[in-house]
């Protein structure tokens, strides 16, 4: 179909994996969650959570995405190679409301790209992926 490419996950928990996507969205790179991610829970202790149908718990700090490397095209499918595991952490600011940015930082930081110069209150450390 006109627009659509697929592709074929080899390696990583989507080994085998055949997707339609929109062939702008076949980047060099693919990020898959694994539907878990860190907390704070309600009682303060910190866990791992599964993503339910109301998104993340409000007290989520990071959560990791297997990465897939386009490789070369053979046949009619781009072949998408696991390359590594990869953390996603959240933004470590505290808003002006008091609450948590909800961006997630750039990497090797611990801000998003809004935050990057903050100077402000931040979570603490054992809370920054
Ligand atoms: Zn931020």
């Amino acid at each position: 179909m006109k627009g659509r490419t697929t592709i074929r996950f080899t390696g990583g928990a989507l080994d085998g994996t055949v997707e339609e996507i929109q062939s702008k969205a076949a980047t060099e790179e693919l990020t898959w969650s694994k539907g878990s991610y860190f907390s704070v829970l309600d009682n303060g202790d910190i866990g791992v959570m599964n993503v339910g149908p109301k998104g993340f718990h409000q007290g989520w700090f990071g959560y990791s995405v297997e990465v897939y490397q386009k490789a070369f095209r053979t046949g009619s499918e781009i072949p998408y190679e696991y390359k590594v595991d990869r953390m996603i952490g959240r933004c470590a600011a505290i808003t002006k409301t008091g609450k948590r940015c909800q961006h997630i930082h750039i990497a090797k930081g611990k801000y998003c790209p809004t935050h990057k110069n903050h100077t402000g209150e931040s979570v603490p450390d054992e809370l920054i992926v």
